[in-house]
């Protein structure tokens, strides 16, 4: 979702005229679009923060300096008490609205701050969001959902969903500029239209389906709770739905579930592995996990480690607990050390290994369509390619990114799957 909005920004201030720069400390402006989901990502920001207040000349004020995005929304102006070197502060729903504040802090040289929800919408760029094979397309934004240890409601806003005619037109433009592939965006997708009354998610899909000339469509993040048998059916009919599921589990102990406020039991969560089961033949689910929630005993951890074990997940986002300002997880006791913290992520992760590990080596001998992607930095022979599935395969082609070629699945090096790409048969008559 912050790749996708950077480029809604870039894509504002190139219609204003500007150009881009070809490295940071070439730039007249920076823009550094946050995010502050989890207190990592913050430090980073902080720490490119500190690289470009070693570039600002103090003389010209350059590079003006605009800090937007999540951490904009959370800090506002008391960013600026510790770097006072940014210039615009452009909260979650003013990204399209920065090159008007660069013209006017341009005029008056005056420090700005922008974090009220006036302009919360999206980006009418269409087509023009094409920039390969592939694009993201947001469907819903914000979050209504409150999970208790997420700060996304707070700096986002509520659910809002582009309306289904907006989807459509944008895709078909998307295509005609040569896209082929897309991901649909939202925090929970498949709330998509509950806000507006407009179609629901699956209806979404299967209009995007009769899209002539897209391939494949597919879609994060799904929710738990508003994913259930009746989508998947409905799903299993639209050919063009990669079967790729990424469902955050987040925990595998019903008490934390509920702690956490995700409004889904872990028998729940399997009645969708089961359906995914019934009605897909072949595909892939992963996941997100959380360990070390407060008040997390070691029984809750082992559940997590059945519930993972017994899916078989294809491979998973794991993350120690990360306190935020307003969650109300930072309300509950029972605060879980870091070491414990961090011994069951260990444990997790290595599961997590082991079994992404046994799943790839069972695609082992399989013949499948492969999307390139880019060239590969260790060999420049090899590319990057990508199955339905989304994994990734590193094969020895002469096809170029955004073509589609079969291989045939030989090995695995280092986890990664190795493919041979299979030659087109073809028979002449005279
Ligand atoms: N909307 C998506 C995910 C958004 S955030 C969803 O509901 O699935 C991506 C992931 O970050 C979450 O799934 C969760 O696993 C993790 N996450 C969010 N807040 C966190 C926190 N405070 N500490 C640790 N992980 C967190
Ligand atoms: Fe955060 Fe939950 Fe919303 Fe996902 S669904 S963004 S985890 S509050």
């Amino acid at each position: 979702m912050n790749k996708s909005d950077s480029l809604d920004i870039a894509l504002a201030l190139e219609e204003q005229g500007y150009v881009r720069a070809g490295a940071g400390s070439e730039a007249d402006i920076v823009v550094i679009n946050t995010c502050s989901v989890r207190k990592h990502a913050e430090q980073r920001v902080f720490g490119r923060l500190g690289y470009y207040r070693s570039l600002k000349n103090r003389v010209n004020g350059s590079p003006v300096i605009v800090f937007t995005g999540c951490m904009a929304q959370l800090f506002g102006e008391d960013v600026k008490k510790r770097f006072p070197e940014i210039d615009i502060i452009a909260g979650t729903s003013h990204g399209l609205h920065i090159p008007h504040y660069l013209s006017e802090y341009d005029k008056n040289q005056k420090p700005m701050v922008c974090t009220d929800q006036e302009g919360y919408g999206f980006s009418s760029y269409g087509g023009r969001r094409a920039l390969s094979h592939h694009a993201w397309v947001t469907i819903i934004k914000g979050c209504s959902n409150f999970c208790s240890y997420c700060i996304v409601p707070y700096v986002r806003g509520p659910e809002l969903s582009k309306r289904s005619e907006d989807v459509v037109r944008e895709v078909c433009e998307l295509v005609d500029h040569g896209v082929t592939e897309i991901t649909l965006l939202g925090q929970n997708v498949n709330a998509y239209g509950k806000d507006s009354g407009d179609i629901s998610f699956a209806g979404l899909l299967e209009r995007l389906d009769r899209i002539e000339g897209l391939r494949w469509t597919r879609f994060l993040t799904s929710h738990p709770k508003d994913f259930d048998e009746a989508a998947i059916k409905r799903i299993a009919g639209y050919p063009k739905v990669c079967r790729h599921f990424h469902l955050p589990l987040q925990s595998g102990s019903d008490r934390m579930l509920d702690v956490m406020n995700r409004g889904y039991t872990v028998r729940h969560y399997m009645g969708i592995v089961e359906a995914l089961y019934r009605y897909l033949s072949d595909f892939s689910l992963t996941t997100d996990i959380i360990v070390g929630f407060p008040s997390e005993t070691e029984e809750d951890f082992q559940k997590t480690l059945q519930v993972y074990a017994e899916v078989e997940f294809d491979d998973a986002f794991t993350y120690r607990y990360s306190a935020r300002p307003y969650i109300k997880a930072e309300r509950l006791s029972g605060r879980v050390d870091d070491r414990t913290a961090q011994t069951r992520l260990e444990r997790l992760i290595s599961l997590v290994k082991r079994i992404s590990l046994e799943r790839n080596r069972r695609e082992v001998g399989r013949e499948v369509e492969v999307l390139i992607e880019k060239k590969s930095r260790k060999n420049p022979n090899e590319y990057l390619a990508k199955t339905e599935q989304g994994k990734m395969v590193v094969v020895r082609t002469e096809e170029k990114p955004g073509s589609f070629v079969r291989v045939r699945i030989e090995g695995l090096s280092g986890g990664t799957l190795r493919g041979e790409e299979i030659p087109r048969r073809c028979s002449v008559h005279g």
